[in-house]
């Protein structure tokens, strides 16, 4: 494993980092398993949110009696007002069972009014930096899906780490992003590297050796998929020319309308379990494994036509991906007989 500086914060943090989304959907001996096999690969970077539902709690359990000082941990908080991020890091520390965070980060700001807040007198980062200096926190981030909106909170000086979805198909961060981060020596942590597993591991993951980044951190769910992003930055090398034709195949048949398994659009009031219907309709449509995504499809309890197009997913998409209408299509495609 390849280790790097985190920008200014100074963590030396595996290139290889966990993202905890995915864990959400395991039993925690899973999660632990996971987590466990990712240390054994040198992985020693973990993040996760409040937001995630467990993955706090599930990371806690998996990381009890490691020593605290080989992994570092990262979590964070939607919340804009003090008073609320107080709370939250205190349960982010109980949960995670430990008495500090390397890094608490603030957490997918999307409204000029709660940049406002979370910036203003009794604002979130106010209460960031009291629990710094109180030695419950160690460095403070930010994440985000708008790019201008993260440029403009990294001008503020206050951020130390920035964390934005970055991958050979989303490219955006690379105009203005990454050259600011390099330059105010800002550490840089790519979420969705994989495309919420809609890029091929090796291609995307290989993007990124030749790139300013700290850490790269796909969700892993599983000790095999650790196994295969460890296996593909460090064994493989950085991409081709050659590899540059498949990269051009990929995008081509991605375009900007598919899924990154985040779930930010959840709850559905239906039920229905959307990433997981887009994973299975992307494995029948770009990788042509019809009966597969057909047979995992029929096991899933709500299937995508009890949508109602109620739109209450769609205003949390942060890829504004219309939801109901790609849902209808998958519906379409993936109810076919086995
Ligand atoms: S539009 Fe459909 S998928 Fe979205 S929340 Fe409503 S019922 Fe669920
Ligand atoms: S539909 Fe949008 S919000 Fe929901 S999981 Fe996919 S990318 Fe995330």
């Amino acid at each position: 494993m390849k280790y790097n500086i985190l920008g200014k914060t100074g963590l030396r943090v595996s290139r290889l980092g966990f993202g905890g989304i995915p864990i959400q959907r395991v039993p925690a001996a899973e999660a632990a398993a996971t987590i466990r096999r990712c240390l054994e690969l040198g992985v020693n970077f973990i993040d996760t949110a409040r937001a995630y539902t467990d993955s706090e709690e599930k990371i806690g359990q998996a990381l009890a009696g490691v020593p605290r000082d080989s992994y570092a941990l990262a979590t964070k908080s939607m919340a804009v007002d003090g008073e609320t991020m107080t709370r939250d890091i205190e349960i982010s520390l109980r949960n995670l069972r430990t008495d500090y965070i390397d890094l608490y980060q603030c957490h997918n700001i999307r409204r000029d009014q709660d940049e406002e807040r979370l910036l203003g007198p009794g604002g979130g980062l106010e209460a960031l930096r009291r629990a710094r200096e109180a030695g419950k926190i160690r460095h403070i981030g930010v994440t985000g899906h708008q790019v201008e909106r993260l440029i403009r909170l990294l001008r503020t000086g206050w951020f130390e780490t920035v964390q934005v979805p970055y991958n050979f198909n989303e490219t955006k961060p690379e105009e203005e992003l990454l050259p600011l981060a390099v330059k105010e020596n800002i550490g840089v942590i790519t979420m969705k590297p994989l495309g919420g597993g809609a890029l091929p591991a090796s291609l995307a993951l290989r993007f990124f050796l030749d790139k300013p980044v700290g850490a790269i951190i796909p969700g892993m769910e599983n000790p095999a998929l650790a196994e295969e992003n460890a296996r593909c930055l460090t064994e493989d090398g950085p991409l081709t020319p050659a590899d540059q034709a498949d990269v051009d195949r990929v995008k081509a048949e991605l375009g900007k309308w598919y899924c990154r398994r985040c779930d930010y659009c959840q709850p559905c009031p239906q039920g229905i379990d959307i990433a997981g219907v887009f994973l299975f309709h992307g494995y029948f449509g770009r990788y042509n494994m019809k009966d597969w995504a057909r047979g995992r499809y029929a096991g899933l309890k709500v299937k995508a036509d009890a949508c109602i197009a109620c739109g209450a997913c769609v205003g949390r998409c942060p890829y504004q991906l219309p939801i109901p209408a790609l849902l209808r299509k998958a519906a379409a495609d993936l109810a076919g007989a086995i």
